[in-house]
């Protein structure tokens, strides 16, 4: 991974502004990746994907993760605080190229969804479960039933559930779920650690107060926008901190 300069940062903002999750994920990997292609990055699977967000998220602005939930029974707000490290265990190995899982009579061999299935499948979906129902028919493989090849419409619910399952368990870091407590009414449930969304609304916020600090330091002292984005953040402050702000 190189690290990326406030210039470069800003550039992927801009370029991800109204694109969807999978296209932010890609700039962000494709940014910051030592020369791999685009085609490559996008075929990773999505938890290898998720690992090297978290891992850029931890270069750019540290370990530590504040976090936000509402309680689904009671709808208090709850804050709690996460660290990159944590999130990272639950990633790692090599993953399988090829899954199967044997339910009964059935055989279904499968493999794990990347950035090019979310591409290919753009706009094709409205919700999260046709999203997920596309997906599975995507990275189906072959499917048996005793002898017989099976398509994927003839699986039973019950096959398909398990195969979710597989695909959960075999690629967790695509899905960081995250036991919380209400300190209220102690409903306790599980909520989704989703390192796209997170990330791409930090780097939104940074942006924002980047270019109101560029402003403002540009027409106080008539100083280029490249000029000021290759300061230091503390030369940059102090300048701030001399016009009064
Ligand atoms: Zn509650």
């Amino acid at each position: 991974m190189v690290a990326l300069s406030c210039h470069e940062l800003l550039r992927v903002w801009e370029a991800g502004h109204g694109s969807p999750p999978y296209r932010r994920a890609l700039l962000l990997l494709s940014a910051s990746s030592d020369n791999e292609k685009v085609e490559d990055l996008a075929s990773l699977n999505i938890g290898c994907r998720d690992a090297r967000l978290l891992a850029l998220r931890e270069e750019l602005f540290g370990q530590d993760l504040l976090c936000l939930a509402q309680c689904p029974a009671c709808g208090e707000r709850l804050e709690f605080s996460l660290t990159t490290n944590k999130l990272q265990a639950a990633a790692g190995e090599t993953l399988p190229r090829e899954l199967q899982v044997d339910a009964g009579e059935y055989t279904v061999v499968f493999r794990l969804p990347t950035s090019q299935d979310l591409m290919a499948l753009e706009g094709q979906y409205t919700d999260t479960s046709s999203l997920q129902s596309q997906l599975l028919r995507r990275c189906l493989l072959g499917a048996q039933c005793g002898n017989e090849k099976t398509a994927f419409a003839d699986l039973p619910n019950q096959v398909i559930e398990e195969v979710i399952a597989r695909m959960e368990s075999a690629d967790p870091a695509a899905d960081i779920q995250l036991a919380l407590t209400c300190p209220g009414c102690a409903h306790r449930w599980q909520a989704l650690f989703d390192i796209v969304a997170y990330l791409w609304h930090e780097i939104h916020t940074w942006a924002i107060r980047m270019i109101r600090e560029v402003h403002l330091l540009a027409s106080t002292y008539g100083w280029h926008e490249a000029d000021i984005l290759a300061m230091s953040p503390q030369r940059r402050n102090l300048y701030l901190e001399l016009i009064g702000t």
